[in-house]
């Protein structure tokens, strides 16, 4: 079954260290990917490092996209130290397709840093942004709010007055130790409201994160007020612990969609299952998607598409073999849920990349 990535980001070309081996990922690597570069399973990770420079970052890489069977990434590209491979070096590695995702805070972040006057940002940020997508041939834009403010988000556009409020006041501030950071809820709504206007699916992370997420304040249905106020596609990333919330608003929305991409890394093979099966509770079939939301390591992009697999197949498997579902039925919604879902809300067909 073919894949289409929703949502991920380009892969590093840095050499892995010994210390990394020595997490539940270390273990996994050491059980699922060795076999992919002809070592046995659960070989010593001194051995695996060796392996791995002898064949050279461009071929590890090329083998691990391999396996994943994916025919099409779609690339957050707003989070890019050194050394990460962008859209068209990914396309150019693997033959798949690569398309990018605008991510809203960035380009907020870049025009501040250029110097935007205050009254001038409500206008510049949207010229910026409908620049960006132009000239990557976006398929969607991605929002951290959940990062930076929470999703309690007042829905109503701010006014002008407000906004330029807004806009003093954060530009005053200045930049944090590691660059422009935009964490101001009114201009965190002026990213939405023009992300809304362009109309591209818009991309919510939504729960498990780094130490930056208040995790009282990343629960999907706080964005309940503005998913009433909006029709554009929604995509809700991740969404664990929360994954029963966000298949309810898919389920009652009928522009919300989901995934569990990240959170099948971290409740590990044996639990992924029963995550994705919450996730399908109420989800239609129509609105659950496949990301990896690997980052850096080739090995993730193997691992991601093996977890959820093997996850996707446990859910329908257990239902056809309890009578209550067709063969037929389990292998459509599967490709839905794999592939076609994704290709229909980003119009990939139409997409250049
Ligand atoms: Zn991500």
């Amino acid at each position: 079954m073919a894949l289409v990535d929703h949502h991920c980001h380009g892969v590093t070309t840095q050499a892995l260290d010994a210390a990394g081996f020595e997490t539940p990922l270390g273990l996994a690597i050491r059980r699922h990917c060795a076999p992919v570069l002809d070592l046995p399973a659960h070989v010593p990770a001194a051995e695996y490092l060796d392996r791995r420079s002898a064949l050279g970052p461009a071929e590890v890489t090329r083998r691990f996209l391999a396996t994943t069977g994916t025919t099409h990434y779609c690339v957050d590209t707003g989070f890019r130290p050194q050394g990460l491979t962008s859209p068209e070096e990914l396309a150019a590695v693997t033959g798949a397709r690569a398309h990018t995702l605008v991510r809203l805070e960035s380009v907020a972040e870049a025009l501040a840093a250029d110097g935007v006057e205050p009254d001038a940002f409500v206008a510049g940020f949207a010229q910026r942004l409908e620049a960006a997508a132009r000239s990557a041939g976006a398929v969607g834009v991605k929002s951290i709010a959940a990062y930076r403010v929470g999703l309690d988000l007042d829905p109503a556009r701010p006014t002008p007055q407000e906004a330029t409020a807004a806009a003093r006041a954060w530009l005053h501030r200045g930049p944090a130790a590691g660059g422009w950071r935009l964490d101001d809820p009114v201009l965190t709504r002026v990213t939405l409201a023009a992300a809304v206007q362009l109309g591209l699916p818009i991309q919510f992370h939504i729960g498990y994160g780094d130490a930056d997420i208040r995790m009282h304040r990343v629960d999907p249905s706080l964005l309940t007020g503005w998913l009433h106020s909006h029709r554009v596609p929604v995509l809700l990333l991740h969404c664990w612990p929360f994954q029963r919330q966000a298949s309810f608003l898919a389920a009652v929305h009928p522009h919300v969609h989901l995934d569990v991409g990240l959170a099948l890394h971290y409740v590990g093979p044996t639990r992924a299952a029963a995550v994705l099966a919450e996730a399908a509770e109420l989800t239609p079939f129509g609105k659950l998607l496949y990301s990896s939301d690997a980052f850096g390591l080739p090995e993730l992009y193997h691992l991601a598409a093996l977890t959820f697999r093997r996850a996707l197949t446990d859910l329908l498997s257990a239902r056809v073999d309890a009578g209550e579902w067709s063969g037929a039925d389990a292998e459509r919604i599967a490709h839905l849920v794999g592939a076609g879902n994704a290709a229909r809300v980003y119009r990939l067909a139409e997409a250049r990349g």
